[in-house]
């Protein structure tokens, strides 16, 4: 995980789960699309759990689990991708942007869209609360539980997604017209659980512009704009507010390399000491799968019954 996903995503996932119920996974079976090495997957998995649990995900507030531990989102999958449409799927622009990137296009990255339905509408979602980048994604799951309720009668709650005000677009430090990605290799990435001085270097060399104006305009000065936004997110204030106190970029990289470092030295400590415990969060990850299982079993049951499948059990009719 990156500052992006942080300040696009978890962040938000920890403060939301004091008004809402939250249900979150580790998507393991979306990370099998691109067939990862089984040891990598698995440490993977349980990483991410680690992380989600030390960015402030609370097992007793949220439900917290592994994808590929509830059965359940691997079938409502083929019922999505029976109810999505070919030309939707091939619209999906991260799909574009990860096949032309890849040698072997799994059928699986083609339809990822359809799982990701299943893991939102298999828990009568009302709220998505997630990146800007995962509109397109959102937006289909929309029309397909619309789609879905059309053909077969009401079954799913039709989510809406909600974009954090600030931190919906993290971008990359050296290549500020792209957005911050999983490539940790990139230097212009900053991961969660750098340590400071990393993640302080890595703010000195952020590419900025020559024209030495500090202004919010992401249009024309993405560097500046990205730098400002990530001091906005992390201190609560809107970039333009920020840019007000500058009028230089040297303090304006030491200052939003504080404020990240500042941000991120909790998570980091918790990861640390979470991640020596691997059986607790195997525990922690499977009293989630078994909250998670009783709404999503009822919810299957719905559409399986709506679409016309005939019953699991021996009953009949
Ligand atoms: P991904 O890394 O694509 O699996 O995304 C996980 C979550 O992080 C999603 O909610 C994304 O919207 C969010 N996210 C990913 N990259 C960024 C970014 N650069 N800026 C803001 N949010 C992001």
């Amino acid at each position: 995980m990156h500052l992006g996903n942080y300040l696009g995503a978890v962040r938000n996932w920890a403060d939301l789960q004091h008004s809402h119920q939250g249900v979150y996974c580790v998507v393991d079976l979306h990370a099998l699309t691109t067939a990862p090495d089984p040891a990598e997957l698995r440490d993977n998995t349980m990483a991410t759990a680690a992380l989600l649990l030390s960015a402030g995900i609370d097992p007793e507030l949220s439900t917290l689990f592994a994808q590929s531990a509830v059965s359940e989102h691997a079938e409502l999958a083929w019922l999505m991708e029976c109810t999505a449409g070919f030309g939707e799927l091939r619209r999906m622009t991260q799909f574009k942007d990860k096949s032309d990137r890849s040698e072997f296009v799994s059928a699986g990255l083609f339809t990822y869209p359809a799982l990701q339905a299943a893991d939102i509408l298999l828990y009568d979602t009302d709220l998505v609360p997630v990146g800007d980048d995962q509109r397109q994604h959102v937006e289909l799951c929309r029309d397909i539980a619309e789609r879905f309720n059309h053909r077969y009668g009401e079954t799913f709650v039709v989510p809406a997604h909600v974009i954090p005000k600030a931190g919906a677009r993290v971008m990359d430090l050296q290549n500020p017209q792209d957005k911050m990605s999983k490539s940790m290799e990139s230097p212009g990435t900053v991961g969660l659980l750098e340590e400071p001085e990393s993640v302080a270097r890595k703010f000195k060399r952020a590419v900025t512009d020559s024209d030495g104006d500090v202004r919010y305009d992401p249009e024309s000065k993405p560097g500046v704009s990205n730098l400002l936004g990530i001091l906005a997110a992390a201190s609560g204030r809107p970039p333009e507010s920020v840019a007000g106190d500058y009028s230089q970029y040297g303090p304006l990289k030491s200052d939003a390399a504080d404020a990240v470092i500042e941000l991120l030295s909790p998570v980091r400590e918790r990861y640390h000491a979470l991640s020596s415990d691997p059986a607790e969060i195997a525990r922690l990850l499977a009293v989630g799968a078994d909250k998670a299982r009783e709404v999503a079993s009822a919810t299957l049951e719905r559409a399986r019954s709506n679409a016309g499948l005939i019953p699991r059990t021996h009953r009949w009719p």
